[in-house]
């Protein structure tokens, strides 16, 4: 195993039941308040990609992605959680377990064919990143890719997201 993965797995605390009983949910706080770890993980995340634009995926995702947009010398894009950005908007609904979830973007958020990198912390069913996969290409920008921190391999993921560049730091 790399040394980064290591940094990364010694320092996300499993929390069980959260937030609903029987998940085990991932707490990246302790690796967020490590200077060390949270320099690597950003270098890390931003990679090689030519970008015009970060997106930070509501609310994690932010605090990854505005550093990484600092790193790659680009522009930071929020998407967010319905009703939580002022002008107009699209949206993008996809499902949860029970019920479901709509992200919206600025309308305007990118120039046409603007290059963009996701960021989000942790990748679980991948519902999340599928629609701001969506939201990004109805929005006129292209997909260079994926960045996150966390996969979760057992909840599949990536087979939603086939044809684009998904990079996770670990796997687990
Ligand atoms: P998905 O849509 O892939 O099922 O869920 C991914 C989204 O939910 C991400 O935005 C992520 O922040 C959040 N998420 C789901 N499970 C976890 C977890 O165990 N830990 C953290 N930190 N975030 C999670």
């Amino acid at each position: 195993m790399s040394e980064l993965s290591t940094m990364i797995l010694d320092r996300i605390r499993d929390v069980p039941d959260y937030p609903t009983p029987g998940v085990l949910f991932k707490d990246i706080t302790p690796l967020l308040a490590d200077p060390v770890a949270l320099v690597a993980v950003v270098d890390a995340l931003a990679g090689q990609h030519q970008v015009d634009k970060i997106v930070g995926i509501e609310a994690r995702g932010f605090i990854l992605a505005a550093p990484v947009a600092y790193r790659s010398g680009a522009g930071f894009v929020p998407v967010r959680k319905k009703g939580k950005l002022p002008a107009a908007t699209l949206e993008e609904s996809y499902d949860l377990e029970y019920g479901s979830a709509t992200l919206e973007v600025h309308r305007d958020a990118f120039a046409p064919g603007d290059r963009v990198l996701i960021v989000d912390d942790v990748l679980a069913t991948g519902g999340t990143a599928k629609a701001t996969v969506e939201l990004v290409e109805r929005a006129g920008a292209e997909i260079a890719g994926i960045a996150v921190l966390m996969e979760l391999a057992f909840l599949k993921g990536r087979e939603r997201l086939q044809g684009v560049d998904l990079r996770s730091l670990v796997i687990v």
